[in-house]
């Protein structure tokens, strides 16, 4: 137990922002740039930032949020508004970002995680929209040693959702996953993509400790955090600095402090004299934002089944266990994969599909770190496959055999089976010649097993089925060989 744990209690309350996955920019018709995009190619006057233009509200923008909002189980307002958030910085064309200050889109929300197997709610302050800032590149000539910087403008303007946590949040455990949570519901909606190594989500911890009962102590943000091991560690080293930091009689001082994974340290950015002041006010080239109930009912019928909703039903209706249940539905292209291949919906299929689901294939996606859905297996693929295993036509350790070539290929079972002549003997007398060999063969094993060493039969079972390349199955091979071991020699 470290001290922090001990005298103090850590309170955390998260900002999250993620990029939303629509076709165009937040104010205008750019298309979204990708990873790959070239430097200032999806670039107009509005995102630009050019004086005299008119931004316009992108509709699917707001839809996402208000799905996230109802996801989060948030209030969803009737009116909400867009401000003007003003401040200088060369990452900000307009010298303002439009955001929404007093009248977001949802509030007074909550998300359920599960720690050490209690559920724990975490209350959702907030849900709004805002756009996002171009991209700095810092540089050096290398000639001169002169110091610079790109600006890369695609991102201007890309449509940001921010979520703001109450500070409910009291360990690194809990902050990690929150934010594994609400990475599953924006997959899950098709929000975001939610990745924070990619950059188009982020997150921003408020970390501060207190006697337990005491009021809350000074918090510090932490930036530049690029994934959940990040954000875990960040917090974990923000605690236990601060805990230092009273035990030797110091307060803790208002600031921002940036993750650095390289020397393991949060380090001093900035500090902050009281509130910044950003003038917020409303944005007079926008109306405000009126959201009608039949709107808002619109996209609660939109809605995916949420992965709590989906865990459950998996249980009840296939009868998978908890933890099944749960890798089943992290991913809704899992989950519905794992629907499609239960062609019948018995609770023996849906065992089996899950089986594969989170034995090979899982093994073989993460090999290859490949997605689900990217895969060229079909879900249709491992329903034949395990028709063919269940008919007898092969054996399942073949079965694991013509699953990789599926999964290398996107063959069908059927052809895999058949081109490499993989069907299980059902003739007994290719089996029986091949039992005849390793009797043969084998003579200390045999006359082991004679001898009353029952043990012995596995071995020879063994050989057959290697004999045999695995075409045979072992019931049909041990009752064979126990029948002509009893013959006489
Ligand atoms: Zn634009």
């Amino acid at each position: 137990m470290t001290q922090t744990a001990t005298r103090y209690e850590t309170v955390i309350g998260i900002e999250v922002h993620a990029q939303l996955l629509t076709r165009s920019k937040m104010f205008c018709s750019c298309s979204q740039p990708t990873l790959e995009s070239p430097p200032n190619t999806h670039v107009d006057p509005v995102c630009l930032g050019m004086p005299g233009v008119m931004p316009v509200i992108n509709r699917v923008a707001v839809e996402l949020t208000i799905m996230t909002g109802l996801a989060l189980n948030c209030e969803i307002a009737h009116e909400a508004k867009f401000d003007r958030k003003n401040y200088h910085y060369p990452d900000l064309m307009k010298g303002y970002q439009i955001s929404e200050y007093d009248m977001p889109i949802c509030v007074n929300g909550w998300l359920e995680i599960d720690i050490d197997g209690e559920t724990k709610r975490i209350g959702i302050t907030r849900v709004h929209l805002e756009e996002d800032t171009a991209r700095l590149q810092h540089a050096t000539d290398s000639s001169t040693g002169e110091q610079y910087s790109l600006v890369d403008v695609n991102r201007s303007g890309v449509p940001l959702m921010e979520v703001v946590s109450e500070p409910d949040v009291r360990s690194a455990e809990e902050a990690r996953a929150y934010l594994q949570a609400l990475r599953q519901i924006l997959r899950y909606i098709g929000a975001s993509r939610a990745n924070m190594e990619e950059g188009n989500m982020r997150c921003e911890p408020n970390v501060s400790i207190r006697e337990p009962g005491a009021e809350f102590g000074q918090k510090v943000e932490l930036k530049n955090i690029n994934s959940f091991k990040h954000a875990f560690d960040a917090i974990k080293f923000e605690e236990k600095r601060q805990a230092e930091v009273l035990n030797s009689g110091g307060t803790i001082a208002q600031e921002t402090r940036g993750w650095r994974e390289d020397i393991g340290e949060a380090v001093q950015q900035r500090t902050k004299e009281g509130s910044e002041d950003y003038r917020y006010f409303p944005e007079p080239d926008l109306p405000p934002l009126v959201i009608s109930r039949e709107w808002v009912e619109e996209m609660r019928a939109r809605l995916p089944e949420l992965p709590d909703a989906k865990r459950a039903r998996f249980q009840e209706q296939y009868g998978l266990s908890e933890y099944d249940a749960r890798v089943i539905a992290e991913s809704r292209a899992r989950a519905d994969f794992f629907e499609a291949a239960t062609v019948d919906g018995s609770a023996e299929r849906a065992k089996t599909v899950s089986n594969w689901v989170t034995g090979d294939f899982a093994r073989l996606l993460n090999a290859e770190n490949v997605e689900i859905q990217d895969a060229r297996v079909t879900p249709e693929g491992i329903a034949a496959l395990i028709d063919l295993q269940e008919a007898g036509t092969i054996s399942g350790k073949t079965a694991k055999a013509v699953f990789e070539e599926m999964f290398a290929s996107g063959k069908a079972p059927g052809e895999v089976v058949e081109e490499q002549g993989l069907e299980q003997i059902t003739s007994s007398d290719e089996v029986v010649t091949s039992v005849e060999k390793v009797i043969a063969d084998n003579a200390k094993a045999v006359e082991d097993y004679r001898g009353g060493k029952e043990e012995a039969i596995k071995f020879l079972v063994g050989q057959v089925m290697r004999e045999t390349r695995g075409r045979a199955g072992p019931d049909v091979i041990t009752e064979l060989l126990k029948e002509k071991l009893a013959e006489k020699p």
